[in-house]
Formats: C-alpha cells, structure tokens, sequence
C-alpha cells in the first residue's frame, strides 16, 4: 500500500525508558523534526495483564513470554511502587510512520542495536538472564525501551488494542469508527447486553467506538465466532480503571 501522510504506529515508551528518565530523550528522537511524525494520541497507562496479554499474544507460550508480560507491566522495575508501574502510549501520524519509528528504534536484541545501530534507542537497552528453578540460563529478557508497532497491520490492531477513538482528533482516525446503538456489559469473560452485578459497561448507546469492536462484541453476544478476540476489545476499556484485572 502506498504510504500516505495519515499512515499511523503505536509506540510505547516502556518501564525501563521511565525508570531511567530517558522519555524525554526518546520524544526528542522521534520527534517531527526527526521523523517527519506528528502525535495523534498519548497517554499513561497503568497495564493490566489482561492488556500485556493481548499485545504480545504473538509471544505466548515462548520461554520469555511470562517475563514479557511482568516487564511491560513494570514489575520489574517497579517491584514494590505499584503507583508507578506504567508506559506512555503514543500514536505516531505521518508518511511511513512504521518505518520511521523503527528506524530510530533500531533492532530489538540491545547488543544487536549496539552493533549495528549505535546511536538508535534500544542500544541504551539491556539484556536480563533467565534462569529456571536450578539456576541455568534459559534465555533473555530484552528491556529495549520502546515498542514499535512492526507493520501498517499490526499497527492498527495494536492501535485499536490500546486506544479508543475518542482518544484520537476525529481528522486524524484513519480506521473505522462509528458511534454505538447497544449496551454491551462484561463480567468474568462474557458480554451481556443488559447490567448485571458486578459487571462492567464496557459501551452504551451514544459512544464512539471502532466499528471491529462492535462488530466483534455483538458477534460475541449472539455466541457466534469473532475475528476480533473479547480480550482485544475489553482490555482498552479497563485500562486506568478501578478493577480487579489491575
Ligand atoms: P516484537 O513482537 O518482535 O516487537 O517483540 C516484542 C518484545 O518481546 C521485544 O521488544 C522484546 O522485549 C521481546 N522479545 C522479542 N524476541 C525476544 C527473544 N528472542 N528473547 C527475549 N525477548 C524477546
């Protein structure tokens, strides 16, 4: 697809970028200056597992995958200060607004970065042993800084996993958005269409929603298969909330 001035990408900037005070350092390299890229959406997220989960669903089953999920949602840097576990979610918008970020990123792997790339952000990153229950190396965590969405595809679920539209100006939405007719409640992995106890509301008539989460939720709550898992579309709506996924 021909890149166009409207292309977007999902950065994060990680725990260890905000433990080690380098978020203003990361902005500065990505900035339009830099990139030619413009924000279309930033926020602090405090991340659930539910979320952690959904982004690198990819990753599940591989060694690192539940050091993966502790790292993003900043265990690790922040063992015992709960109130500071958090990424900075941005929304990039320009030409090749995937290959810019990644440009700048560099290579996953820190050494590789160091290696091929010095000067890119992840060569500031690190590599962390893991060990199983004897002590033996099975593989590395790889505390790189930032996320970067890898491709246009990715970039819009990734987009739609940690945004809402309203999140977004509406003349910078580039994926179908429209607003709502139905309730639609969670609890304990289901979808109602009416509230129960102890339920959360996740949309209510009025509210502006991305057209493949509404299509997904009233897929699910006819009990008919959904391209778009649950979890995908409830994460957004619990994160920053009160609840007991946090
Ligand atoms: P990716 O989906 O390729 O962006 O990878 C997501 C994240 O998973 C990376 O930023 C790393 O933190 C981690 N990761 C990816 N591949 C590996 C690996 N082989 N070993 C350890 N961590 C990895």
């Amino acid at each position: 697809m021909p890149s166009s001035e409207f292309d977007q990408t999902l950065v994060l900037i990680k725990p260890d970028a905000l433990k080690n005070s380098l978020t203003g350092y990361v902005l500065s390299l990505l900035s339009e200056f830099h990139t030619g890229l413009r924000f279309a959406g930033a926020k602090v997220v405090h991340v659930t597992r539910m979320l952690a989960e959904e982004h690198y669903a990819e990753h599940r089953g591989k060694v690192f995958y539940p050091a993966l999920i502790d790292y993003i949602m900043g265990m690790f840097h922040y063992p015992n200060e709960p109130h500071k576990r958090r990424v900075i979610a941005i929304v990039y918008q320009g030409f090749n607004a995937v290959e810019e970020v990644r440009s700048v990123a560099g290579p996953t792997d820190p050494h590789v970065a160091r290696e091929q790339k010095p000067g890119c952000i992840r060569s500031l990153g690190t590599l962390v042993p893991l060990r199983n229950a004897q002590g033996e190396e099975i593989g590395r965590r790889m505390d790189n800084l930032i996320h970067a969405s890898a491709t246009p595809q990715e970039a819009e679920r990734e987009i739609k996993l940690w945004f809402k539209p309203n999140e977004i100006p509406p003349h910078m939405r580039i994926y179908a958005a429209r607003i709502c007719e139905d309730h639609f409640y969670y609890k304990d992995d289901r979808v109602f269409a009416e509230y129960i106890p102890g339920s959360v509301c996740l949309l209510a008539p009025g509210d502006v929603a991305w057209e493949t989460d509404i299509q997904a939720l009233e897929l699910i709550l006819r009990g008919q298969p959904s391209a778009v898992p649950l979890r995908t579309v409830v994460a957004k709506y619990l994160t920053n909330e009160i609840c007991n996924e946090c």
